[in-house]
Order: structure tokens, then C-alpha cells, then sequence
């Protein structure tokens, strides 16, 4: 079983708090369609034991890819690897690129799961973000999406946006709930370098908001969602009936996956590679024979970490059996989970750890003081 992530790195424009590789020229968009399609017959050979339950466009945009390109795509993985009758294909998409004949041609194409940026329902924090949508177009998308028969229909929301109040989070969580997804995702905003939002708040034209706001945000997000009928199965991640999405899933159960195109990662337990982010240099490579990747060899101190940190972020929580397979920690470390645990931050029983509800908003940080480090 493993997963397929196709990197499409165009988005109409720059988002002020983005650092997602993509570009907006879009000028070799084809071409860089045809090298996704050589990377895919590159990497075929290793991937050969391996079944895909899950194909995932993500970037980027791939919404902005016209429907023949699109097919191309999902052909290319159908007939280069053994893929699964009720393969899960995911597609992000922007609002404004949902029209009903956009929609109905993805439906012919086989995309069942859509996962739409929505971001949010206010005009003004839409502007700051510089998305290229408005509020009626998410909200146009959506019922065209329910129209078109998208039963596996994800939105996006973010919060912690500066001076976003309670109140104005509070009427956001009102409306997409009224929208009636199967599925809600929601990140608190986060100044990354390089970005239009990272440079004003050096210039001190944005203050960010504050912990103790965003705990706040992210705690009204929780209740709100669970009174609504919906299950927090990954900290972001809120799904009703079990509507998980399959691909996401299986990266936080530890499962291999495929990564194409320029900035995408791969993962098959052992090892870990990265393309580079950068979609002259990637096509260059591709059209040269080679993979344009740097690979890591992962130790067992690795892997026990990165089980660790996504692990807990999830209600399955992380399998001790998994996780002493690779190493027997000291005591020293047995310790530290008993302290959380008499925290009320974590439950422990025979075959997992489990955060608490107070133990996810720490979630990375108790993560961290678990890491095991060689000869520590
Ligand atoms: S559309 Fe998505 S990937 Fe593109 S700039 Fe905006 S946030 Fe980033």
C-alpha cells in the first residue's frame, strides 16, 4: 500500500504567506507536465512491489492544469504502476477555478476527493492574503462541487490571521459548517521567511497575533467543530462519518509514498528524497535522464522521531510496538512520558501513546522532548 503525490507548481498568483514552491509564469506549464510524466517512468523500477491506494495533486495549483493535462497525469500513474480499482484521487483547487464545466470534467476523470483553499468567507482578509478568489466565489464553488456529485468534498480555513478576532473566527467556523463539507482543515497562519507577510512584519507594518489568541482560535475551532458532528482525527483535520482523507492518513501512519515534480518529497521507510525546488533546474534534469532528488538514508533514530512527531499529531496516536521495534528507550525517556501523563497531557496504554485534547495544542513541542538523538 502507498500513496502518490504529484507536485504541480504553478498558482495564479503569490499568496502573502506562502513559501509552497510553485510559479506564475506559466509559460511551460505543458512541458513541465511531460517531465511529471518522465519522472513518474523514472522512478517506476523501485516502486514496482508497491500498490497505490491514493493519488494526490497538490502544489501549487493543480486546478490551473487544463483537463487533457490532467488526464495525462492520471494516465501515466495507471499504466506506470499497479494503482488500486478505488484509488482515492485527490485534487487541491482554487475557488476560482471551479466552474460546473471544470467540475464535471474532473468528475469524467476520475477525481473523487477535491480539497478547495477556501481560507476565508471575509473580503478584506481574503485581500490581505492575496488570494485570487472572493468570498461568493467559495461559496459558488462549493455548490457547484455538491451539483457536480463531490461527495468527498475537504474545505480550508485559516485562522490566527493578525487583529482576526474571536467574533470574526466564530462567524468563519458558522459559515463553512452551514456549507456542510464532509471534511474541514484548518491551519493557524505562520510567518514563514521569504514571504510578503514576513517582510511586514520585519517593517513593523503587521503585528501577528499573539499564542494566547491563536489558542483561543484553535480551541473555539475544536468545540465548534465537535458540536457541529465532526471528529478532530489529526490536529488540522476534522472529518464527519469518517470521511478521512485517505492520502493524508496513510503519511501519518507511517506509509511509503511516491513524490513528482520540483519540490516533492518521497518516502519508503528507509529512506527519505527530496526534489529540487526549482522548475527550470528539475526540468533540465528530467529532460538530462536524471532524477533531480538529494536522498537521505534514514538511522533508527530517525524513523522512531518521525513516527513520533506525526504520530501523535493523529487520534490513533503513535503504536509503541512500531516505535520499540526500532529502538528500546531508557528510562530517562520512560520518564518523560510518565510526567506528561500525570500532566493529563497524554494517555498511554499497552499499544499507543495518544495526546489529550490539552496535549495537542503542545503537540510538536511534547514531540520534541520524546526524540530520541544517538548516544544521548
Ligand atoms: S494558491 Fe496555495 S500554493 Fe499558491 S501561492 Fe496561494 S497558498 Fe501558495
Amino acid at each position: 500500500m502507498a500513496g502518490c503525490y504529484i507536485h504541480i507548481p504553478f498558482c495564479a498568483q503569490k499568496c502573502s504567506y506562502c513559501d509552497f514552491h510553485f510559479s506564475t509564469n506559466h509559460s511551460y506549464k505543458q512541458e513541465m507536465v511531460d517531465a511529471l510524466c518522465s519522472e513518474l517512468e523514472m522512478r517506476a523500477k523501485d516502486w514496482k512491489a508497491e500498490s497505490f491506494e491514493t493519488i494526490y495533486f497538490g502544489g501549487g495549483t493543480p486546478s490551473i492544469l487544463t483537463n487533457e493535462q490532467l488526464n495525462q497525469l492520471i494516465q501515466q500513474v495507471k499504466k506506470t504502476y499497479s494503482v488500486s480499482a478505488d484509488v482515492e484521487i485527490s485534487l487541491e483547487c482554487n475557488p476560482d477555478d471551479c466552474s460546473l464545466e471544470q467540475l464535471e470534467g474532473w468528475k469524467k476523470l476520475g477525481v473523487n476527493r477535491l480539497s478547495m483553499g477556501i481560507q476565508s468567507f471575509d473580503e478584506q482578509q481574503l485581500k490581505w492574503m492575496n488570494r485570487s478568489h472572493t468570498a461568493s466565489e467559495s461559496l459558488n464553488a462549493v455548490l457547484n462541487a455538491k451539483q457536480v456529485g463531490f461527495d468527498e468534498l475537504s474545505l480550508d480555513l485559516i485562522y490566527g490571521l493578525p487583529n482576526m478576532s474571536l467574533e470574526s473566527w466564530a462567524a468563519q467556523l458558522d459559515q463553512i459548517i452551514a456549507l456542510n463539507p464532509e471534511h474541514i482543515s484548518a491551519y493557524c497562519l505562520t510567518v514563514e521567511e521569504k514571504t510578503a507577510l514576513s517582510s511586514w512584519v520585519k517593517e513593523g507594518k503587521i503585528i501577528v497575533s499573539t499564542i494566547d489568541q491563536q489558542s483561543e482560535q484553535f480551541e473555539l475551532l475544536v468545540a465548534k467543530l465537535k458540536t457541529a458532528g465532526f471528529e478532530q482525527y489529526e490536529i488540522s483535520n476534522f472529518a464527519r462519518n469518517a470521511h478521512y482523507s485517505k492520502h493524508n492518513t496513510s503519511y501519518w501512519k507511517g506509509t511509503n509514498y511516491i513524490g513528482i515534480g520540483p519540490s516533492a518529497h518521497g518516502y519508503n521507510q528507509k529512506e527519505r528524497y527530496w526534489n529540487q525546488a526549482n522548475n527550470k533546474a528539475y526540468l533540465l534534469e528530467i529532460q538530462k535522464g536524471k532524477l533531480p532528488e538529494t536522498i537521505e538514508t534514514l538511522s533508527h533514530f530517525d524513523q522512531f522521531n518521525e513516527l513520533l512527531l506525526i504520530g501523535l499529531r493523529t487520534k490513533w496516536g503513535v503504536s509503541k510496538e512500531k516505535l520499540f521495534q526500532l529502538i528500546q528507550p531508557n528510562s530517562k525517556w520512560t520518564k518523560i512520558v510518565i510526567d506528561y501523563e500525570e500532566q493529563k497531557m497524554l494517555i498511554q496504554t499497552d499499544e499507543i501513546i495518544v495526546l489529550t485534547q490539552e496535549g495537542r495544542l503542545l503537540a510538536d513541542a511534547i514531540a520534541a522532548d520524546l526524540f530520541l538523538i544517538a548516544n544521548s
